[in-house]
């Protein structure tokens, strides 16, 4: 297949239990990149961040034969969440996003649910299930970082385990998602790059976040972004974190005066492929 003639959809068959299929969108100069990740038993699927082309995502849905079980959305910014409401009510399913990412953009939409941070004890160890006891909800006990990358909860849909991380920086409540061996990355983290960061406290949570995902990532897991700049997705991350020079700075002083260095080519940043 050649990527840049761009005959897509086409569908990566990994060697775990899921299947995703690319689905590339416009509008005029935006180019996005939705996927439909498929429970092949049951053929139930989520959709990440669909946007711009409405016929395109249904005739994919349905050329496919899935049954569309949820919409995850990695950030709130309008290319990512175009389509979410109008997917959300066609096909009666729940659409996902941070708490944080909620209540820093205000947005809603239909059948909109809020992916919450893990309680904690304040000595930071997680709370488990069995500590849910009503005494220890006392908020006094509990505490939170919502600018610490965070692993919240999974959730199950059929075949799928779906595994929300919390990777602040481009936006406050950005999220990646991790299934099934795939990283989901929205603006977070691009085969070629990482998303544009407001001011340094904005790039000093993007270290953090991309540095959190060097932890925890195996080479194998293959990186699914929000958009491409010449680099077909599904890339490796082993592949990724050799050749994307966001990953290479060793403090988070070099890299923000990186990120948020002056004149950086507006072509070169909007120049998706
Ligand atoms: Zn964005």
């Amino acid at each position: 297949m050649n990527f840049n003639q761009a005959n897509l959809p086409f569908v990566i068959n990994p060697d775990v239990n899921a299947q995703v299929v690319v689905i590339r969108v416009c509008y005029q100069w935006m180019i996005n990149y939705n996927y439909l990740i498929i429970d092949p038993q049951t053929r139930a699927a989520v959709i990440v961040d669909p946007a711009w082309e409405f016929d395109k995502l249904n005739a994919t849905i349905a050329q496919h034969q899935v049954t569309l079980r949820g919409v995850l959305l990695t950030h709130s910014h309008a290319d990512h969440i175009h389509l979410a409401d109008r997917i959300a009510k066609t096909y009666a399913c729940p659409v996902w996003m941070s708490q944080i990412e909620i209540e820093h953009s205000q947005f809603d939409c239909h059948n909109l649910q809020a992916l919450e941070l893990p309680l904690t004890h304040n000595n930071g160890e997680a709370l488990s299930v069995e500590n849910l006891g009503s005494e220890n909800l006392n908020s006094e006990k509990l505490n939170s970082n919502a600018s610490a990358p965070t692993l919240l909860n999974p959730f199950t849909i059929e075949g799928l385990t779906i595994y929300p991380v919390l990777t602040p920086g481009h936006t406050p409540g950005c999220i990646c998602y991790w299934i099934n061996g795939h990283l989901f990355t929205g603006d977070v983290l691009f085969a070629e790059g990482c998303g544009l960061c407001r001011n340094e406290a904005a790039a000093f949570q993007m270290y953090d976040s991309l540095a959190y995902l060097k932890q925890q990532l195996t080479p194998q897991t293959r990186i699914f972004p929000g958009h491409s700049y010449g680099r077909e997705p599904g890339q490796l991350f082993a592949n990724v974190l050799r050749e994307n020079m966001y990953l290479q700075f060793k403090t988070k002083a070099s890299f923000s005066a990186f990120r948020l260095r002056k004149n950086q080519s507006k072509a070169r940043l909007f120049g998706f492929s």
